[in-house]
């Protein structure tokens, strides 16, 4: 699997680096992380990793099309390697967890607008908010 990690960073013409690899396998496994986690999941392999240098690999992945970031209102950033496929997020209000809705037509932008003033619409950003089943759980339980 590391193969298919070097494949797809040599096809944008990043070098191969431990680091950039490791970011890589860490979204795959844990997708919708944010920085201090990709950071930790990074440490479990590479312990002397820095945090500038996680911040720089997650930069340059986003650059490159590898990594896709994304920040609901109100959250801190988040990454993950699922990419091009204009998937969209359900976030939970209250405990911020995250999960993929695949997109009901499979291309940008898959809402049109009832009025694009001239515009080349190229994007419609959508994220659905509500109550995850852990939350809702907890909730009814109290
Ligand atoms: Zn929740
Ligand atoms: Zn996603």
């Amino acid at each position: 699997m590391t193969s298919d990690f070097e494949t797809q960073l040599r096809a944008v013409s990043l070098r191969v680096t431990r680091p950039r690899l490791a970011v890589l396998a860490a979204l795959r496994d844990h997708p919708h992380v944010d920085t201090d986690t990709v950071i930790a999941l990074v440490r479990t392999d590479q312990p002397t990793v820095s945090h500038q240098a996680v911040y720089d690999v997650l930069r340059a992945l986003t650059e490159a099309g590898l990594v896709r970031r994304i920040q609901p209102a109100g959250a801190t950033a988040r990454y993950e390697c699922r990419v091009g496929d204009n998937h969209h997020h359900v976030v939970c209000r209250s405990c911020g967890t995250i999960a993929d809705v695949d997109c009901a037509v499979g291309h940008a932008p898959c809402l049109t607008a009832s009025d694009d003033h001239g515009f080349n619409v190229d994007e419609a950003e959508v994220v659905y908010w509500g109550t995850c089943p852990g939350c809702a759980t907890d909730r009814t339980s109290q």
